[in-house]
């Protein structure tokens, strides 16, 4: 005889029971229950939190060190998510900065439903966009350059040397070019 264990999936169908009011325990089988992850959040325990902290050292998204944070500070997230079917095993743990003290970082706040791995990517591209202040950043080696520019007389003085310059005209505007060999 198989025995069933109430809340238990068996394919598409669940097994659950109810409560009459005759006092009766009713057991009903419903097709079309997903199964809704049955597996918990795998709790860690301290030494596993421990070689987590000791494997990484630092938050795995923002990548600076957890050395001064507290371990009430720290959060072990998920690097790819249980709920799309990603293993618990330790090593798809990371330790991330988690600090309710406004002044210090909540990587795990902030990361907010993403993963940590995606988050980490978008924080990368806005601190490099962030650390663009200007053309310079863009061109490294862009060599700075002095111009005067006199549309009346059609010329350009660039670096010192004087240039002739054109103008195309295009839907009623100017389009101003000149050519230089430096
Ligand atoms: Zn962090």
């Amino acid at each position: 005889m198989r025995s069933l264990i109430l809340g238990q999936h068996i394919g598409n169908w669940m097994c659950r029971s109810s409560i009459e009011r005759n006092g009766k325990v009713a057991v009903q089988f419903r097709k079309g229950w997903q199964p809704v992850s049955d597996e918990k959040r795998r709790m860690l325990l301290t030494e596993e939190k421990a070689e987590l902290l000791a494997k990484h050292r630092v938050c795995y998204i923002c990548l600076e060190p957890l050395a001064t944070y507290e371990p009430n500070e720290i959060e072990f997230d998920h690097i790819y998510s249980y709920a799309d079917g990603y293993p618990q095993d330790l090593s798809n743990f990371a330790p991330v900065h988690c600090s309710d003290d406004p002044r210090r970082r909540n990587c795990h706040k902030d990361k907010g439903r993403k993963s940590p791995l995606e988050y980490r990517e978008e924080l990368r591209i806005r601190t490099s966009l962030q650390a663009i202040t200007g053309l310079k950043d863009l061109c490294p080696k862009a060599v700075p350059s002095t111009y005067e520019f006199s549309p009346d007389n059609s010329q350009i003085t660039f670096n010192g040397v004087v240039l002739p310059l054109y103008n195309q005209r295009i839907n009623g505007r100017d389009n101003y070019y000149f050519f230089s060999r430096s």
